[in-house]
C-alpha cells in the first residue's frame, strides 16, 4: 500500500514538473539590447534597454541617447578637460561672470545642499587640496601642513555666487571638482533617456554605478551584488526593482606614499584624506543622491548614517584587513533581510 502511495505522488509530482515547465519555460517575449561604449568618464560603461521582441531599433535609439548624454556631462563636468564648463570656473579670476549651462547649475546647488546637510562633508571645492595630494601621489612624499592649511582656506562655499545666469568667484583660488557627484548625475541622464525610448527593463552602470528600473529579459527584477572589499565573497546581493546603487572606496582608487595608502576622498575639515572607511554603498531613488551620499560617508562613516535623507539606505565597512565591521543603517537592514550580514573578512 505504502509502494503504490508513493507512485502516486511521484507521478503527481512529474506532472507538476512538467506543468512548471512550460507555464515558467524561458520567456523569450523580451530582449535586452547593450551596449558597452568606450571612453565614458574614464571608467567601464554598460548600457541595457530591456524592450518586447521586435523593439529593437527604439532600444537602440534610447542608447544613442544615453551614450549622447554622459558624454555631454563628461564634457561639461570633467576636471581632466580643459575646455570643459568646470575648467573654465576653475581657471576664472575673481568677480568675473562665468556663463555656465543649465546641468551644470543644476548640480552646483545640488552640491551645495549636500554640503549643507553633510555637515561640510561633502564638499565639491576641495579642488585645490585633491590637486595637492594627487601632486603629493606623484611626487612619493606628504604635503606640509603650511600646504594643507592653504589648500583648505583657498577654496570654500562662501567664495563661489551661484547665479542663474552663472557662477562668480570671491577668489582667483577657489576651484571646483565634481568627481564626487558627476558620475551620478550623467547616470541620471542616461537612464532618462533610455526609459525615454519607451522600455520594459533598463540599467545603467558606469564604473560599477549603476541605476535600474523594470525587468532583465528574463521578466525578473535586476540583481546587484556588493563586493566586498578584503574577500571573493559578495557584501550583500538584493534584487531592485528601481532605484540607483553607488559605492565609495578607497580599497581601489588610492595614492600610496612611503607604503601607506591615502584615500582619495578628501576630509575637508582636517585637509587630509579621510581613513577607515574602506567601502560606502549607498541605495537611493536616483543616482545623483547615491553617488554624493556614498561620498560624504566615505568622510563621516558611520556617523554620517543619522544625517542621510528619508529614504536613502547605506551600507559601510569600517576597519581594515585584520579588522573590520559592517554597518548599516535600519532601511539597509530592512533590505538585506535573510541575507544578514556576513563577516566582512570572509
Ligand atoms: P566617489 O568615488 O564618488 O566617492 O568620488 C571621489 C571623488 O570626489 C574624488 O576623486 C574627488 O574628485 C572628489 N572628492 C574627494 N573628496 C571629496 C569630498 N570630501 N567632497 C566632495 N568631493 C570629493
Ligand atoms: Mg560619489
Amino acid at each position: 500500500m505504502a509502494g503504490r502511495v508513493a507512485v502516486v505522488v511521484v507521478v503527481l509530482l512529474t506532472a507538476i514538473a512538467i506543468w512548471q515547465t512550460r507555464g515558467t519555460g524561458p520567456d523569450l517575449s523580451r530582449v535586452a539590447v547593450v551596449r558597452s561604449p568606450e571612453g565614458i568618464m574614464g571608467t567601464t560603461c554598460t548600457l541595457v534597454a530591456v524592450v518586447p521582441r521586435g523593439r529593437e531599433a527604439h532600444a537602440q535609439r534610447g542608447l544613442d541617447a544615453a551614450e549622447q548624454a554622459l558624454r555631454e556631462v563628461d564634457a561639461l563636468m570633467s576636471t581632466y578637460l580643459e575646455s570643459s564648463e568646470i575648467s573654465a570656473v576653475n581657471r576664472a579670476a575673481a568677480d568675473e561672470l562665468v556663463s555656465v549651462s543649465e546641468e551644470l547649475a543644476s548640480v552646483l546647488v545640488y552640491s551645495r545642499d549636500v554640503w549643507r546637510a553633510s555637515d561640510g562633508a561633502f564638499d565639491a571645492t576641495c579642488r585645490p587640496m585633491i590637486e595637492l595630494w594627487r601632486r603629493a601621489g606623484r611626487e612619493g612624499s606628504l604635503p606640509a601642513d603650511a600646504e594643507m592649511d592653504a589648500a583648505r582656506e583657498s577654496s570654500s562655499w562662501k567664495d563661489f555666487e551661484l547665479l542663474d545666469n552663472g557662477v562668480r568667484k570671491a577668489k582667483d583660488t577657489a576651484r571646483l571638482d565634481l568627481g564626487g557627484v558627476a558620475k551620478g548625475f550623467g547616470i541620471d541622464r542616461a537612464f532618462e533617456a533610455i526609459r525615454a525610448a519607451g522600455c520594459d527593463g533598463v540599467l545603467v552602470d558606469v564604473g560599477g554605478d549603476v541605476r535600474v528600473d523594470g525587468v532583465d529579459a528574463r521578466g525578473e527584477a535586476w540583481k546587484i551584488t556588493v563586493r566586498n572589499p578584503f574577500g571573493p565573497k559578495p557584501l550583500a546581493a538584493f534584487g531592485l526593482a528601481a532605484g540607483s546603487v553607488c559605492t565609495s572606496g578607497d580599497y581601489e582608487r588610492f595614492v600610496e606614499i612611503d607604503g601607506v595608502r591615502h584615500s582619495h576622498i578628501i576630509d575637508p575639515r582636517t585637509g587630509r584624506p579621510a581613513g577607515s572607511v574602506p567601502s560606502v554603498t549607498v541605495v537611493a531613488t536616483d543616482a545623483m543622491t547615491a553617488d554624493a551620499w556614498a561620498t560624504a560617508l566615505g568622510v563621516l562613516g558611520a556617523e554620517g548614517l543619522d544625517r542621510l535623507p528619508t529614504g536613502v539606505e547605506a551600507l559601510l565597512v569600517e576597519g581594515d584587513e585584520r579588522s573590520c565591521r559592517m554597518i548599516t543603517n535600519r532601511e539597509m537592514e530592512r533590505r538585506l533581510g535573510e541575507f544578514g550580514k556576513p563577516p566582512c573578512s570572509e
